[in-house]
């Protein structure tokens, strides 16, 4: 019986990791890739995270990764497939049949790339339709891309395409765009990117790979030619896991606050699956500390 087990390598599950060796807890981690690091691999660079400027996202999750390690982080491999309360804490069953058993969790499994729900994209998920720049952008050398969306994601990948692809258009369904004034700046200044605002994509168009996009612009219905369409709209907590658990508010992220508290006894969420107004890498690490001080005074109670 461990006293916490940490669910999720993310920045999230790694600071948790370095608190509980730290407070001489016994504990592990479970992931379910090898050598994760989280979604922090999927940004090209990192501009915000206190005192990393410009750090690729794959260093950072490195570094964060070694820290854990150098605490003498025990790694689990494997996908977690349920979650259950016992008379002492929680059992962790594993898609191997394995199950491990702790008197706290803290739940850390991020989030999970949103998709569009329009026809062809499922048609044409890798053959042309990607939701990871950074694993797929090299497939489009030379080529045109359309990055869907006007977050931080989404200018970052227009950012990362922009430097191999011939000619990246972000689509994006507003006028405004929801990404940090930088990336806009940047994204601006760069010659092959340029803004389809007010657009509304309908349908992914192709034969063996993609070839177009058709979409709405302020009512108009217009087609645009493309190479590959990079969805970048947002993701979706990884909360399936805790249905009829814990409580989680209707976009299916779970209720907590910054202590990190869920409604179930024990179970403790941090980083991108709990409710909270900033989802950053700094905040995702903030969490898991806080978790551990949590999981600390409710095991000592
Ligand atoms: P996000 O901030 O939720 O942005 C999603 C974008 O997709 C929005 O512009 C949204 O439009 C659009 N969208 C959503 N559903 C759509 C649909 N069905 N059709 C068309 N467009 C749709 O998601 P994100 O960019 O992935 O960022 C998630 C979090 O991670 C944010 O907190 C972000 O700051 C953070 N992040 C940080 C970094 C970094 O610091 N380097 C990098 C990446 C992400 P509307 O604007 O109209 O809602």
């Amino acid at each position: 019986m461990y006293d916490v087990m940490i669910l999720g390598s993310g920045p999230a599950g790694l600071s948790a990791a370095v608190y509980a060796s730290r407070a001489g807890l016994s504990f592990a981690v479970i992931e379910k890739d090898y050598m994760g690091t989280g979604q922090i691999v999927y940004t090209e660079q990192v501009d915000n995270y206190l005192g990393y400027f410009g750090i690729g996202g794959f260093s950072l999750g490195e570094k964060f990764r070694e820290h854990a390690e150098a605490l003498g982080t025990e790694f689990i491999e494997g996908e977690v497939t349920e979650l259950s309360r016992t008379d002492s804490g929680w059992k962790i069953l594993l898609s191997d049949g394995n199950n491990v058993e702790s008197k706290t969790v803290i739940y850390a499994l991020g989030a999970s790339p949103k998709k569009l729900g329009i026809s062809g994209e499922e048609e044409f998920s890798g053959r042309g339709v990607s939701y990871c720049a950074i694993c797929d952008g090299a497939f489009f050398e030379g080529k045109t891309v359309a990055v869907i969306g006007g977050g931080d994601t989404a200018l970052g990948d227009a950012l990362y395409l922009s430097k191999t692809a011939e000619k990246v258009y972000i689509i994006h369904r507003r006028n405004e765009l929801r990404a940090n004034a930088s990336l806009v700046k940047k994204a601006e200044e760069t010659e092959n990117i340029q803004f389809v605002p007010e657009s509304v994509p309908l349908e992914i168009i192709g034969a063996e790979s993609v070839t177009g996009i058709k979409y709405t612009q302020k009512g108009t219905e217009k087609n645009m030619n493309t190479d590959g369409v990079f969805v970048a709209v947002g993701s979706l907590p990884n909360t399936s896991l805790l249905s009829g658990i814990a409580d989680l508010d209707n976009r299916g992220y779970i209720i907590a606050d910054e202590n990190c508290i869920t409604s179930a006894d024990g179970l403790f969420a941090a980083g991108d699956v709990r409710t909270k107004v900033v989802r950053q890498v700094i905040t995702a690490a903030a969490d898991g500390a806080n978790a551990v001080v949590s999981a600390l005074d409710y095991i000592n109670k």
